[in-house]
């Protein structure tokens, strides 16, 4: 569970006000335009946040969006899902909490070229000791994402399955809550204690912070209960349930041991498919429209301009002009 209070641990006083004083409290900075920092979050296991943030962000990328995905969590799964071997002496989100670096110094290039990582490693484990006294701790990935903010209309943040200070950072940097979520009979478990935590990081630390929505993963829609736990989910959440749902598709399971997003490991699959429209669905939602949204709506506009002209109006042609009423 976070700690927002340094010397209070909420689990023996679950009421407890943050430290943070009206003084002090943080004015909501409001983010570049046409900028939006997802945080992929869900303190439940094995949720699918790892499989979203690597192949909603390449989905984004290859909607020729400039798009970042920052590891935010030890495991290293979108590092290693990336195709990156797990490597302790390379620059991560490690250097970067702990101010070692700056972002540009640990970008890694991707297979697509318009999609970026800053890669985990086992010591970010570290940094949540190392931060405790540190100054301004709760702010350190937001300092570092400051200065690229701009360059990057989408930056996701895979987050660790913990409220720990390591997801207090990527939800202080955040603009959005990302949330996936099996449909299962739990569901709506522990997901009180997420949304208590975003009211009072919306209170304590970044008032922009807002649930962007939730996503139901390895989805069967034929099974009763998937079918039921979605309508639950749609009286809970109303329109921050996300149309897209993601289906269970085996492509996703094995694309990251290819080290690729399932967009080039097998781009036709269910899963591609639901990730994309996912992409495109955040976009909408968001006001935003891809290079390549523009690109298909003016190639739309040539084929039918090019049919109207292929296929001129018939009335008026000369062979078929009035039968002579003789
Ligand atoms: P953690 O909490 O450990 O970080 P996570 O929430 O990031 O886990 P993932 O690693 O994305 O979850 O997924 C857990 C497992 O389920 C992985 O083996 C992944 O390949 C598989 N998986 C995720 N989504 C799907 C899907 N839609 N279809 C099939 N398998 C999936
Ligand atoms: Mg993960």
């Amino acid at each position: 569970m976070i700690t927002i209070h340094p010397s209070t641990k909420q689990d023996e006083n679950p009421e407890a006000e943050p430290t943070t004083t009206p003084e002090s409290k943080p004015e909501a900075t409001p983010s570049p335009t046409r900028s939006k920092v997802l945080a992929v979050v869900n303190q439940k296991g094995g949720v699918g946040k790892t499989t979203t943030a690597i192949n909603l962000a390449a989905a984004l990328a290859l909607e020729g969006l400039q798009t970042l995905l920052i590891d935010c969590d030890p495991q290293a799964n979108s590092t290693g899902g990336l195709g990156f071997p797990r490597d302790e002496s390379r620059q991560s989100t490690y250097d970067l909490l702990l101010g070692h670096v700056t972002l540009a110094e640990a970008l890694l290039s991707t297979e697509i070229p318009t999609l970026k990582l800053v890669p985990s490693s086992k010591n970010l484990i570290g940094a949540t000791i190392e931060l405790i006294s540190a100054d301004r701790r709760e702010y350190k990935l937001r300092e570092a994402i400051d200065p690229v903010r701009a360059d990057y209309p989408f930056i996701i943040l895979d987050c660790p399955p913990a409220l720990d200070l390591l997801t207090l950072n990527s939800l202080v940097a955040a603009d959005g809550l990302l949330v996936p979520m099996q449909a299962e009979y739990f569901a709506l478990e522990g997901i009180s204690e997420l949304m208590s935590t975003l009211d009072r990081v919306t209170q304590a630390f970044n008032p922009a912070l807002a649930l962007e929505g939730v996503l139901l993963t390895m989805y069967d829609d034929r099974t009763n209960l998937a079918l039921q736990v979605n309508e639950n989910l749609k009286a809970f959440f109303d329109d921050k349930l996300l149309k897209t749902t993601i289906p269970r598709n085996i492509r996703l399971a094995e694309a990251p041991s290819h080290g690729k997003p399932v967009a080039l490991y097998d781009p036709k699959s269910r899963g591609a498919e639901a990730y994309r429209e996912l992409a495109l669905e955040l976009l909408t939602r968001n006001n935003m429209e891809s290079p390549e949204a523009k690109r298909r709506k003016a190639a739309a506009a040539a084929a039918s301009s090019l049919k109207s002209f292929q296929q001129p109006e018939k009335k008026g042609r000369f062979w078929q002009s009035k039968k002579s009423s003789s």
